[in-house]
C-alpha cells in the first residue's frame, strides 16, 4: 500500500479470541424484503463478537448429511439483556442449508460456533470511511458503522443490491453515517447501475482514507481498486464458501501477497474473511462470483 495515510490499525487485527459452541435458541424470526432476520440467544458470542467476525451454523438438524456448517456475519451483538447474549443474523435464502434456517420456529435451537476469523482493522485516527455493503454482505457493516462512528471517523455508507427487496440496512446506517447512498440494478430505488462501475464515482465525492467492503467479490475486488486509485486503504470481508470455518480443510484459499511480497495462499475463515485489499490478488482467484 503506497498511501502516506493513516493506516486502520495496522495490517491486520487479531483473530477472535475464545470462540465458543453454544447450542443457540432462536428468540425470533421475521422477514424483511427479501431477507429473514433472526435473532438468536447464543451466550458468550455475542460478548465476543467483532465487527468483521463470524458465526458458522450447523444446518438439517442431528440427521442432516450436510456436515459443511454456514457462515453468516453477525448483523448486531447485544451481549447483556433479558436473554443473556443475543446475536441477530440476516440470512438469504441460497440452497437448502439456508432455507432450513428460515423455517426454524422461535424454541428451536441450533448449534453455532462462534466468532470466527479477524475482525476488520479499525483506524487509529478519526479518518473518514466509506463502508461499501451489497446484498446480505451489509449485515458485516452496521456494527462496524457504529464502532467508527464512536471513535469519532466520519462515516459514509453506500448500500447496493440488485433491486429494492435486496436493500436491507438503510435507516440503521443513517444512525452512524454522515451520507448513505443506495444504488440498484435496476434503479428501483437510489442510483440506477451496477455498483463496481459507480464506486470509482461516490469514493471521489466521499473522498475517504479507509474503505471497508463486503459483498460478492466484484465488489469487494472493485471497492479495493477503487481505494488503492485514490491512495487510500481498503478492507474485504470475504463470503466466499468456508466449508469448516477452521481452518483445517483448506476449502477457502485465497491467493494474496504477502508484507514479504511474496505470493502465497492464505485461509479465509482464519487469516481472514477480512483482508486488506490490496493484498488479494484478485486476477489469480477463482472465487464465485
Ligand atoms: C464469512 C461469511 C459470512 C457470510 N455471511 C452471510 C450472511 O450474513 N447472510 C447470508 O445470507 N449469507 C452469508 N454468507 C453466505 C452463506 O454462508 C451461504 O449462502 C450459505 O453457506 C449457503 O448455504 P446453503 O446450504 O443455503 O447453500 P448451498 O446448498 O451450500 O449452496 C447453494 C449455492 O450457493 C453457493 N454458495 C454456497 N456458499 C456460498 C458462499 N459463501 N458464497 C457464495 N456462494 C455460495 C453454492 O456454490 C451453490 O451454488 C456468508 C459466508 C461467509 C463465508
Amino acid at each position: 500500500m503506497t498511501s502516506g495515510r493513516p493506516a486502520p490499525g495496522g495490517a491486520s487485527a487479531a483473530p477472535s479470541s475464545r470462540t465458543v459452541h453454544v447450542r443457540a435458541e432462536v428468540l425470533s424470526r421475521k422477514k424483511v424484503g427479501r431477507y429473514h432476520h433472526l435473532t438468536l440467544v447464543a451466550p458468550g458470542v455475542a460478548e465476543r463478537h467483532r465487527p468483521g467476525t463470524f458465526v458458522a451454523v450447523s444446518v438439517g438438524g442431528p440427521d442432516s448429511a450436510r456436515l459443511a456448517r454456514r457462515a453468516f456475519w453477525v448483523l448486531r451483538a447485544r451481549p447483556a439483556g433479558a436473554y443473556g447474549g443475543t446475536v441477530e443474523l440476516l440470512v438469504a435464502e441460497r440452497g437448502a442449508g439456508t432455507r432450513w434456517l428460515t423455517t426454524l420456529a422461535p424454541g428451536a435451537t441450533v448449534p453455532l460456533t462462534g466468532p470466527l476469523g479477524r475482525p476488520f482493522a479499525l483506524p487509529r485516527e478519526a479518518v473518514a470511511c466509506t463502508l461499501v455493503g451489497h446484498s446480505e454482505g451489509v449485515a458485516a457493516l452496521q456494527s462496524l458503522a457504529e464502532r467508527l462512528k464512536e471513535r469519532g471517523c466520519t462515516v459514509h455508507v453506500v448500500l447496493a443490491a440488485a433491486d429494492e427487496a435486496g436493500l436491507y440496512g438503510a435507516l440503521e446506517a443513517r444512525r452512524a453515517a454522515r451520507t448513505v447512498q443506495v444504488v440498484t440494478e435496476d434503479g428501483s430505488v437510489g442510483l440506477r447501475g451496477r455498483l463496481p462501475d459507480l464506486l470509482p464515482g461516490l469514493l471521489e465525492a466521499q473522498a475517504p482514507d479507509v474503505v471497508y467492503a463486503a459483498g460478492p467479490t466484484a465488489v469487494l475486488h472493485a471497492a479495493a481498486a477503487a481505494a488503492e486509485q485514490r491512495g487510500a486503504w481498503s478492507q474485504v470481508a470475504l463470503t466466499g464458501p468456508m466449508p469448516c470455518a477452521t481452518g483445517h480443510c483448506l476449502g477457502c484459499a485465497v491467493p494474496v501477497v504477502g508484507e514479504d511480497a511474496v505470493a502465497r495462499s492464505v485461509r479465509a475463515c482464519v487469516d481472514g474473511p477480512v483482508l486488506r485489499g490490496d493484498r488479494v490478488r484478485w486476477d489469480a482467484w477463482g472465487a464465485p462470483a
